[in-house]
């Protein structure tokens, strides 16, 4: 009796599978022997898909005083050589550009302030030459010569230092990039002041990922991404056929991020109140400065630019941060190759046109 009835239960089970099975059969017009012949052939090509699709690579290391990230689309045995080799491109930057190190080609204009030319390297020129064509569109709101207000505030350096106004305002006179000249035909750079300084760390870090995109490309890399901290530039598309996927920081919860982005051969940077910074008084200071009152910049929390090159994003990227976010985003709208999400300082957040229903904000 119990036999037969847990008997009758699998047959009832078997008959249901079965029927079930073949309603589905029926459905897409095969017999299970088709079906079979159907399958099969369609995994093995699943799996030697997967086996094909080339993987990526990725490695790290630390320079110009952060993170930089090199992604190449290849095995560990075909990219690596390529990018040690990027790495070493990006070392040498960071050597010409750094106002920190003794001798860089940086530190020998500095010191000649007000006194003469110096020869310096044509990557070093490219940077000033560009960075004179960001302040012009920024009115001033970019401009490198905040060396010595960059010096007095010491992020990083100096710990919760807050300078006298006094100071800050005997220095205002020195920031103003017009009073950098450069001959490119002899590649010489003259600070037309003595005590001018030039700081290239809003720009240095987006030139860096642009040459290293060129080291990349021209060792025969299909695909990638060169990520210098926030200084982000991508070439190619993944292994997959799709875009890279590339997250923003959120300015205020560290471990999330704000939105991601999809990007294909354009660059991506992030200036942010909170990478250095301290609070005094229930006041954010941030390394970000306001070339015109000698003070970090508070109108905004993050300030994200997208567009071909990274110089151009890192640079702008700073400077609409200065600009704050009404005429930060209105200085955006009126550029067609360039888009942004800026992060205002209640924590809105507001997309330029371009981007609005691209990135899920
Ligand atoms: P991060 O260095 O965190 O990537 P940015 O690209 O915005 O951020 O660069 C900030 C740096 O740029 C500062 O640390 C300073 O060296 C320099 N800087 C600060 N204010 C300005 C400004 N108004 N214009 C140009 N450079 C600036
Ligand atoms: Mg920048």
């Amino acid at each position: 009796m119990h036999k037969d009835f847990s008997a009758k239960i699998m047959s009832n089970v078997k008959a249901q599978s079965s029927n079930y099975f073949d309603i589905w059969i029926l459905k897409f017009g095969f017999n299970k022997i088709r079906l079979g012949l159907f399958i099969i052939p369609v995994l093995i090509l699943l799996i030697l898909s997967c086996a094909k699709e080339p993987p990526i690579f990725k490695k790290s290391k630390f320079l110009m005083d952060t993170v930089v990230t090199i992604t190449a689309v290849g095995t560990k045995d075909e990219v690596e050589k390529v990018i040690d080799a990027t790495f070493s491109e990006i070392e040498r930057l960071e050597n010409l550009m750094s106002g920190f190190k003794e001798g860089s080609d940086v530190d020998r204009i500095n010191k000649s302030a007000g006194i003469g030319p110096v020869k310096v390297n044509r990557d070093v020129i490219n940077v000033i030459a560009k960075a004179k064509e960001i302040s012009e569109i920024t009115g001033g709101a970019f401009d490198i010569t905040i060396g010595p207000l960059s010096k007095l505030w010491g992020f990083g350096v100096k710990k919760e230092y807050i300078p006298q106004e006094d100071d800050i305002k005997k220095l205002l006179p020195l920031i103003d990039y017009r009073q950098i000249s450069v001959d490119e035909s002899k590649s010489e750079v003259f600070l037309n002041k003595n005590g001018m300084m030039i700081d290239l760390g809003g720009i240095a870090k987006g030139y860096a990922a642009d040459r290293g995109v060129e080291i990349l490309k021209n060792m025969g890399i299909k695909a990638g991404i060169v990520a210098v901290s926030g200084d982000i530039r991508t070439f190619g598309k993944r292994p997959d056929g799709k875009a890279w996927h590339i997250g923003i920081k959120h300015p205020r919860e560290s471990e999330k991020v704000l939105t991601a982005i999809d990007l294909e051969d354009s660059s991506i940077s992030t200036s942010g109140d909170y990478e250095r910074f301290f609070i005094k008084d229930r006041r954010r200071y941030n390394h970000i400065l306001n070339p015109k009152s000698g003070y970090p910049a508070t109108g905004c929390q993050s300030v994200t630019i997208i567009s071909k090159e990274g110089i151009l994003v890192d640079a702008l990227a700073t400077g609409v941060f200065v600009l704050g976010t009404e005429k930060g985003m209105e200085f955006i709208e009126s550029n067609k190759s360039i888009e942004g999400i800026i992060v205002d300082s209640k924590g809105e957040v507001k997309v330029s046109s371009g981007l609005r229903g691209k990135v899920g904000l």
